[in-house]
């Protein structure tokens, strides 16, 4: 039997209904080694040596998406690194003429974005989404274990390259693991790379699912607190332990709030009760709030300019 290439529909509150392509099955095949991986540990590597055939995968494609037609959201992923697969541009031009208004979203490690040929493989995808956890080579070489053909100085320059030429939505996402890269330093300097980078949003997490390796996760605290520090981009944060702690506000302080930061519908149901929710929905009755659809989420915030 042929191995399946789609898994899901899953809902994802990121990016809506989603079904799943695996460019790698039953094979990790990737040129990083994350600490926090949720596959098995596996030797890095720079290329694909074990390659599905592309016109197999696109049947697959084809009979799910017959399966599943309300689907939001083709994502492109692999047991490791899909911009390994070699047939990416041939597949993509291929799906194109079948999915209609589905959405194409690929998530990448970004470890080879500096490389134009990759970038120019991503360059017709709705959605891209690219992982930036450190800064530094030191933490990168640490947290990520890069394969050797990796040059990590180049990934945020890589990064705001590919920014400048993409015209769909770019989603950076970083994962931060206790005391590795969860310092003030790190922190800050991927403030500095998210505000050249322009990205359209940021999704920061932690461990959720048990790791390759012995590393502890962030509470849900330290991520809201993280999150403080990036008050010029839209953040979603993600925690299996998310907690609601509905409190009131003034209208002052939701103003002041989220002119320092656009938040969404979920950070609306976990930090505000419901006299803040009423206070909310009348400025945005009068227009001194206003939504913005970003890559998938709805956020909200007073009316400035934030890209
Ligand atoms: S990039 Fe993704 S697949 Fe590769 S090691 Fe890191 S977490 Fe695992």
């Amino acid at each position: 039997m042929s191995p399946s290439y789609i898994f899901g529909p899953i809902n994802s509150r990121r990016f809506g209904r989603s079904l799943g392509i695996d460019l790698s099955v039953g094979v990790k095949q990737c040129n990083f080694d994350c600490l926090y991986c949720e596959l098995t540990r596996a030797k890095t590597t720079a290329t694909q040596t074990v390659t599905a055939d592309y016109k197999d995968i696109l049947k697959d494609i084809k009979i799910a998406i017959k399966k599943h037609p309300n689907i939001d959201v083709l994502t492109w992923t692999a047991n490791g690194e899909p911009t390994l697969y070699p047939y990416l541009s041939e597949l993509l031009s291929e799906v194109d003429k079948i999915k209609g208004d589905i959405k194409t979203l690929i998530l990448s490690n970004g470890g080879n974005i500096y490389n134009e040929n990759i970038q120019n493989r991503l360059m017709d995808f709705d959605i891209v989404k690219l992982s930036l956890d450190c800064v530094g080579a030191k933490c990168f070489k640490k947290l990520d274990r890069t394969h050797e053909s990796i040059n990590t100085d180049k990934i945020v320059r890589g990064m705001v390259a590919f920014s400048k030429r993409f015209q769909n939505s770019l989603v950076l996402e970083t994962l931060f693991v206790k005391g590795i890269n969860d310092t003030q330093a790190n922190i800050a300097d991927l403030q500095k790379a998210y505000v050249k980078i322009k990205p359209h949003r940021v999704d920061i997490g932690t461990i959720d699912r048990p790791p390759s390796y012995d590393v502890l996760p962030i509470s849900y605290a330290e991520l809201q607190s993280i999150a403080g520090n990036f008050h010029d981009q839209y953040i979603t944060i993600a925690h299996s332990q998310a907690t609601k702690d509905p409190q009131r506000y003034s209208t002052d302080e939701l103003l002041k709030m989220l002119g320092m930061r656009a938040i969404n519908k979920e950070d609306i149901t976990n930090m505000f009760d419901d006299v803040t929710k009423e206070k909310f929905d009348e400025l945005l009755g009068q227009g001194k709030i206003i939504s913005q659809d970003v890559a998938g989420v709805v956020f909200y915030r007073v009316r400035i300019s934030l890209k």
